[in-house]
């Protein structure tokens, strides 16, 4: 175990590499990376620096790499996190916003070029990633984020209030099971979502630190795929005619997901690959003439 006095005694650089030691030993991922931001969180300095570190500095240090070395997710530990080019609050009771998650938004974000004021929904919104990107990059865009975790709830509506220099996106209580009553016919643009959508199999081998992370953000039922059909089913009358459907998926879930949309009388289907080279997002249209 890392103690305050061992980090104190070293320059910057060794107690990065002993902070590093002890996640390799608790068998997380990216010691490197986390030590570093570890260290940056405790100090408010970078590690390449030479001040050593204070008496209250390292105890910061040594609590940290505990709480991390416990699998604590490093997101969790930082209280906020950089989604594109933004920042979000986060924390226990709402998914972490992951780099994944980009190419979803960057898809929307080109599907609205040229629209003005497109109306937007971002279904299960969490930390509300989705749809603030789409207002970052669209700020012509009215962008609602639907959520129905009382836990989730404040990180998204802090995030609404302040992730943004300016503009923002209006947080909506809601259950995406039902919320599709409520949509008047043809009156959005572009729907939006990254569902829960892990497998009964994947949710009982998850990864520590996403165990510490909401189920409900990430048990899509037995095969993965029950908000796909929920959505898929439900939400295509809610879309303009050739009105535009962007889902997050699991990397394993390209052919089932284009499989039920083709199966609702979804157009034009297509999926797209993430910068790690996966299966990450299905767009689907409602069609034109519908
Ligand atoms: N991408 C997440 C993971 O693999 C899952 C997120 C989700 O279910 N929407 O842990």
């Amino acid at each position: 175990m890392v103690t305050a006095a061992a980090l104190c005694a070293l320059p910057p650089r060794q107690a990065v590499r002993l902070v590093q030691a002890e996640l390799e030993a608790a068998g997380c991922p990216d010691a490197d990376f986390d030590a570093r931001e570890l260290y940056r969180l405790a100090t408010g300095r970078d590690s390449r620096l030479d001040d050593s570190l204070s008496a209250e500095e390292g105890q910061k240090l040594a609590e940290l790499t505990a709480r991390r070395a416990g699998r604590e997710p490093l997101q969790y530990l930082a209280g906020s996190w950089d989604f594109l080019d933004f920042t979000l609050r986060v924390g226990p009771g709402v998914l972490c916003p992951r780099a994944d998650s980009e190419v979803v938004c960057e898809t929307a974000i080109e599907l609205l070029q040229g629209k003005p004021a497109p109306e937007v929904l971002d279904l299960c919104a969490g930390t509300g990633c989705l749809g603030l990107g789409i207002k970052r990059f669209v700020p012509g865009a009215r962008v609602r984020c639907l959520e129905m975790s009382e836990e989730a709830w404040p990180y998204l509506t802090e995030n609404a209030a302040h992730a943004l220099p300016s503009g923002t996106v209006e947080p909506v209580r809601g259950d995406v099971k039902t919320f599709w009553q409520q949509i008047p016919e043809g009156s959005l643009d572009l729907i939006i979502s990254n569902p829960p959508y892990l497998t009964a199999e994947e949710m009982a081998h998850r990864m520590p630190e996403t165990a510490r992370e909401p189920e409900m953000a990430l048990d899509g039922g037995e095969d993965g795929l029950d908000f796909y059909r929920c959505i898929l089913r439900h939400y295509r009358r809610a879309l303009v005619p050739g009105g535009a459907l962007v889902l997050e998926i699991g990397c394993a879930q390209a052919r089932d997901v284009l499989g039920l949309a083709a199966g609702e009388g979804w157009q034009n289907t297509a999926c797209r690959k993430d910068y790690g080279g996966n299966d990450r997002v299905i767009l689907a249209y409602r069609g034109k003439e519908e």
